[in-house]
């Protein structure tokens, strides 16, 4: 990169490549922290992808609506607590917020009717 010998085309391609890439990020209009947010979101995704690691995670209860959230119903709770009876956190399990919400809730209030451990079998 810092090399002192310059091959004629490289230093001029390297602008343009700057240059394309500022005017992708600024776009005029939007400067909401919302969309900008977005955008680093998008950007980050971008970068992962590229490195070929990525797996879109999918909140389940959005991807299908007929999982219903109960605290009854200890067998699909047990999907997001670990075995030592910890409620998974929405990184991992990929979960959105407006579904971790109430699922943490349940998972608590399956646990003071007994249905699920505070702390785990494994112990
Ligand atoms: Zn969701």
């Amino acid at each position: 990169m810092s090399a002192p010998t310059e091959t004629p085309g490289g230093p001029r391609e390297h602008r343009e490549y700057r240059e394309g890439r500022h005017d992708r990020e600024a776009r005029p209009g939007d400067g909401s922290v919302k969309s900008r947010l977005r955008a680093r979101a998008r950007k980050k995704a971008r970068r992962q992808r590229k490195r070929g690691f990525v797996r879109r995670k999918v909140c389940r209860f959005c991807a299908d609506s007929t999982l219903r959230l109960e605290y009854k119903d200890a067998k699909s709770l047990r999907l997001f607590v670990t075995e030592t009876g910890k409620i998974i956190p929405r990184r991992i399990s990929g979960n959105c917020a407006r579904h971790q919400r109430p699922l943490a809730i349940a998972i608590k209030r399956a646990r003071h009717l007994a249905i699920l451990p505070f702390a785990g079998q494994g112990l």
